[in-house]
């Protein structure tokens, strides 16, 4: 399996890195993408990604952290993407409206920046989009077709019908512990809605902890409990959504080897 959204870079779990990846090849964990979602944490997962073999990187600005971005980040961005092969996407990057206290004009700004840097260097994009789906469709609508390297809705949480429009943009669509939570109810749905070569599995670690370790810390080491999720709503195998969401993450980042 291959754990597409994660945060090693997390002050909470990076003092256990080492820890984390050596257990990965016994939990077939085959890579992990360590997700950057402000300047500091996304120079961290280029160095997790120098330092491990089975890490990867993406370095971006997450809509909380808006205030963090600024020129000189975006530049570092580019020459992280343009000097390291390891460094897969620009992410995570997206809406957030959860928060009333995050403006979304100065969200909007931020997202287009980074969606407009990665097109520039044909990267693909990790994207967090939370209570916010409408509107990013309507910032990916101007942007897709610029955007020719793929688009990952990470832990997508519309709704069926929106994965119809979402699919006009060819996204991927990445799902994780929430699926294994009790009121997950509509997750079954959306999950048989997605196409199944842009279903990938995450586990966004620290967060979003699998049943039986909610409340717990969660690790990569844990994707197994959404992958067996995702098989029993599929009505298929584990061993068929290993292989084939294994397939559709190297499809989406070819720099993971
Ligand atoms: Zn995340």
């Amino acid at each position: 399996m291959i754990d597409v959204h994660a945060h090693i870079c997390d002050e909470r779990l990076l003092p256990e890195a080492d820890t984390i990846v050596s257990e990965l090849a016994q939990n077939n964990v085959s890579a992990v993408i360590d997700s950057g979602f402000c300047p500091v944490s996304s120079e961290i997962t280029v160095k997790n990604a120098e330092k491990y073999d089975n890490v990867y990187a993406t370095v971006g600005v997450h809509p909380e952290e808006y205030q963090k971005a600024s020129k000189e980040a975006f530049s570092r961005f580019i020459d992280l993407y343009n000097n390291n092969k390891k460094v897969v996407a620009i992410g995570e990057i997206g809406l957030d409206y959860h928060y009333p206290e995050l403006p979304k004009e100065k969200q909007w700004e931020v997202f287009e920046e980074q969606l407009q840097i990665a097109g520039s260097l044909n990267a693909p994009v990790v994207l967090h989009v939370r209570d916010a789906v409408g509107d990013a469709y309507d910032i990916l609508k101007n942007y897709f077709s610029y955007l020719k390297s793929g688009i990952l809705l990470h832990c997508y949480s519309g709704s069926k019908e929106m994965v119809k429009q979402f699919d006009r943009f060819d996204c991927y669509y990445s799902f994780g512990g929430a699926v294994t939570f009790k009121n997950a109810t509509e997750k079954p749905d959306v999950i048989r809605a997605v196409p199944p070569e842009r279903l990938l599995l995450e586990t966004d670690c620290p967060y979003m902890t699998p049943v039986p370790f909610r409340g717990q810390t969660n690790y990569p080491k844990y994707i197994r409990y959404a992958a067996d999720k995702i098989a029993e709503i599929l009505g298929t195998t584990f061993e068929k959504v290993d292989l084939q969401t294994t397939e559709n993450a190297k499809r989406l980042f070819p720099r993971l080897r």
